[in-house]
């Protein structure tokens, strides 16, 4: 399994650091998030390391969304959330502070404190266009 011995999320995996753990499969882990953002606020991580979205092998982001969705179920079921948000951040610029990938499963509840990090307004239609041309190239 490879592992960084720099990196806080490997030493998580490997029982070196402690963390509240709240799921385990072969491929994936999940524990509490020490800063939660709402009750119950948890991270699904693989076992495995890998920096990133843009790096994670396509079968443990399968499995690391498929706990996901089995800890948005538990957290509906067991924390009474209302509603679930998935987050990723992939690079520093999307706020990514730990590089071991990860899935932040958020329990969200009706009058929470969250909100959208943006506002939603209706964007330039051509720069929408352009920047669909380049994507489906
Ligand atoms: P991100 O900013 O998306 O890379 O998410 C990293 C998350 O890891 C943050 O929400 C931190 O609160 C959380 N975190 C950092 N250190 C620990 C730790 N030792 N145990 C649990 N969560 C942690
Ligand atoms: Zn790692």
């Amino acid at each position: 399994m490879a592992a960084d011995p720099d990196c806080l999320f490997c030493k998580i995996v490997a029982g070196d650091i402690p963390a509240t753990r709240v799921y385990e499969d072969e491929r994936t882990i999940a524990f509490m998030d020490i800063n939660p953002g709402t009750r119950g606020h948890l991270l699904v991580v693989p076992r495995e390391h890998a920096v990133d979205l843009l790096s994670v092998a396509p079968e443990d982001l399968a499995a690391c969304t498929r706990t996901a969705q089995i800890m948005a179920a538990r957290v509906s079921d067991k924390l009474g959330a209302d509603g679930v948000n998935l987050l990723n951040s992939c690079g520093a610029a999307a706020w990514q502070t730990v590089f071991h990938f990860h899935v932040h499963v958020i329990p969200r509840y009706v009058n929470d404190p969250l909100q959208l990090p943006w506002q939603p307004a209706p964007g330039d239609r051509d720069e929408i266009a352009a920047a669909a041309a380049r994507l489906s190239e």
